[in-house]
């Protein structure tokens, strides 16, 4: 198949899964997750309609940047983010979905502040409480949200989730309908006048029309596009 084909394939699941569920097919953005794609499959992706890449490593993201090869799409970065890497992203990435802590929400907000601009993020939830993976708790989101709100160089625009790999179909169902109800409670709370809460960003390959169905906004699709990847090495 090619990525072509492939991108006609998971559209139509999106807007099949979300006709089921009575919402508009168009309010879904399907994010290609590239890690380690090249260039020239990014240029393709996007030649064949992708429109937001999602990159997982900065060392990645740079090293396409500097091709030019999201010419035509925005980008987003969707990986576990180190505090002294933010530098690599801010001004350049149009979104951080990996924000987990105040010390990189700090981070942020001071880089963003001195090159004047104002960084869109959101706020990564472990809803499975998993201890092996980042994000944080939803006990804790409240408190990471009240930080963010007091930062001028940060703007919160919503959650992002990764789940576990569900074992059966519907199995992530009970956590992505959990991060439906945190992403409807947050909206209420942001006091500040930068914050537009409008994406819940959840939902891969295995599961992204269930995510559909319980109310995700963006989903973040690699292997159903590009096929199955290499073996990899730890995230760094
Ligand atoms: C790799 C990755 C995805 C996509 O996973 P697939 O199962 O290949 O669709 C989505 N989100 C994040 C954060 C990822 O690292």
């Amino acid at each position: 198949m090619s990525i072509r084909e492939n991108v006609d394939l998971v559209r139509g699941k999106i807007r099949a899964a979300a006709l089921a569920a009575g919402r508009d097919p168009d309010s879904i953005t399907l994010v290609a997750a590239t890690k380690v794609q090249s260039s020239d499959t990014i240029r393709d992706a996007i030649a064949a309609g992708i429109t937001c890449c999602g990159e997982n490593r900065v060392q990645e993201f740079t090293a396409h940047w500097s091709d030019g090869a999201y010419e035509g799409a925005k980008v987003h970065f969707i990986g576990h983010l180190q505090r002294n890497k933010v530098k690599y992203l801010v001004g350049k990435v149009d979104l951080i979905e990996s924000v987990d802590k105040r010390s990189l929400l700090e981070e942020i907000d001071r880089r963003a502040q001195k090159l004047g601009l104002v960084q869109d993020i959101l706020l990564e939830v472990n809803v499975a409480g998993e201890l092996s993976k980042s994000g944080v708790a939803p006990e804790q989101l409240d408190e990471l949200l009240t930080a963010a709100d007091a930062l001028p160089g940060v703007r919160v625009r919503g959650l992002m989730a990764i789940p576990p790999i569900a074992v059966s179909p519907g199995g992530n169902v009970e956590y992505f309908q959990r991060m439906h109800q945190l992403f409807i409670d947050i909206r209420g709370k942001m006091t500040d006048n930068r914050s537009c809460v409008d994406i819940l960003s959840m939902g891969m390959s295995g599961d992204f029309e269930d995510a559909v169905a319980c109310g995700a906004t963006q989903v973040r699709v690699g292997t159903a596009l590009f096929g199955a990847r290499p073996p990899q090495r730890a995230q760094g």
